[in-house]
């Protein structure tokens, strides 16, 4: 019973703080790039999933939470953000207002896949979206939102990787002659590659397996199959990547698995994380908005895996980093310095103080005590001879300095210190 489902987890201490500062860098930056947050329910109909991801993939066909409702409707916990946000922008008209609709979201997906170190059953991403433009200067935006976000965090182990698919006619071009290759050389491949041939060709290029490795160094190149306005587009968003100093290796083998992608693809790894070394991805996603019944509106974004990233920051500072001290602790003597001192408490958090006080009636000693183990800045002692002179005798905890000053003079003291 009193145990968290497995691939679950339970997100507090020092992690907290970690994320609390992710947070913030997520809003910052955003907001800098003229996102607005965007938050969606949990559930959605399963439906939206089916047609948005597709029915072959493993995110839909095996991992999926699932399940008919009260109502007899079928409805899934979201397991990516893109089809929620595509259909609230439909159902929203939003592209229709606002032309070129950029979003951002901070949202808990859920899958079913095999819990690991760095995959879980339930997790966290950050993404956005932009919705409407099919310029190249849109893909660019995204890459370098993704790209500023994750250096605000402070990750430098990391590398992105981008490709292109060209548009969706060149890459339907491309699929039938790989679709022709692979069935040539079928037998010597594995079950999964097999499989894949029939459901989704494009993704046996991302097998990790020898066999199916040595068939796919020889297979047609998709760069051959690209039109010349694919070629453009592709070098337009590795031009604006240049001239905003953000480095780039091109992996001609990238798909991103999904079906709706087209022209930039592109992937921010690392090999500081063993086998979990995906922090995130995105890609253009024009014919989704059809697929999902909307009209046709070009589309492109990322989502970085949360829980990856402060790994990552974890490796790379060796720990989870301090959590923010509170500025004041109160102690109190006796059982009359209570009530004053909890006013004292509430007048300076009304200005934005962190201020912590006992509610154990402990000693002196064992509330120092705990001023110290929550890392206070300062400590104020009112015992009967202070409630008297109407002052605390404050204690600044790093330097030992004591100082005696009135109530109303406990927010300057403080202040004198930052
Ligand atoms: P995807 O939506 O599959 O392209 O995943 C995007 C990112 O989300 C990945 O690169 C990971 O950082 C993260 N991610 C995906 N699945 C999981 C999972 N099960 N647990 C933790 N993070 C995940």
């Amino acid at each position: 019973m009193a145990q968290t489902v497995r691939g679950m987890r339970d997100i507090f201490g020092p992690e907290i703080a970690a994320w609390h500062r992710a947070e913030e860098v997520f809003r910052t930056i955003s907001q800098a790039f003229g996102y607005e947050e965007f938050r969606t329910p949990m559930l959605e109909h399963t439906e939206l999933f089916q047609r948005g991801i597709g029915q072959e993939t493993d995110i839909v066909g095996k991992e999926m939470y699932t399940f008919v409702d009260r109502s007899g409707d079928s409805l899934s916990l979201r397991p990516e953000m893109t089809a929620p946000i595509v259909r609230a922008a439909i159902e929203h008209s939003l592209v229709r207002h606002t032309p070129v609709t950029r979003l951002w979201y901070n949202a808990a997906l859920f899958r079913h896949e095999r819990p690991q170190k760095g995959r879980y059953r339930q997790f966290h991403q950050y993404g956005a979206e932009c919705l409407g433009s099919p310029w190249p200067e849109a893909d660019a935006e995204v890459i370098l939102l993704a790209y500023d976000v994750i250096k605000a965090i402070g990750l430098t182990q990391f590398r992105l990787e981008i490709n292109t698919l060209g548009s969706s006619e060149s890459r339907a071009v491309y699929r039938a002659a790989l679709v022709d290759y692979l069935n040539a050389h079928r037998a010597e491949m594995s079950g999964d590659a097999q499989r894949r041939i029939d459901t989704n060709p494009l993704r046996v290029l991302d097998s990790k397996v020898e066999q199916d490795k040595a068939v796919i160094a020889n297979a047609p190149r998709l760069r051959d199959h690209l039109d010349e306005a694919s070629t453009a587009h592709f070098n337009a968003v590795l031009a604006l990547l240049d001239a905003a100093g953000v480095p780039y290796t091109i992996n001609p083998v990238m798909v991103r698995g999904l079906d709706y992608y087209c022209h930039t693809v592109f992937e921010f790894v690392t090999d500081a994380l063993g086998t979990q070394n995906a922090i995130g991805g995105g890609g253009r996603y024009d014919p989704l908005f059809s697929m999902l019944g909307g009209g046709d509106t070009p589309a492109v974004g990322f989502s970085l895996g949360i829980e990856r990233l402060l790994l990552l920051s974890e490796v790379e500072a060796g720990g989870w980093g301090e959590a923010a001290r509170p500025d004041l602790y109160i102690v109190t003597m006796g059982d009359t310095a209570r009530v004053p001192a909890g006013l004292i408490a509430m007048r300076l958090r009304r200005v934005g103080r962190t201020v912590v006080t006992d509610v154990l009636r402990r000693s002196v000693k064992s509330q120092m005590k705990d001023a110290n183990r929550v890392r206070a800045q300062w400590v104020a002692v009112i015992g009967d001879e202070e409630l008297q002179k109407g002052t605390v005798s404050l204690k600044h905890m790093d330097s030992g300095d004591q100082i005696e000053v009135p109530h109303t003079e406990i927010e300057t003291a403080l202040a004198s210190r930052e």
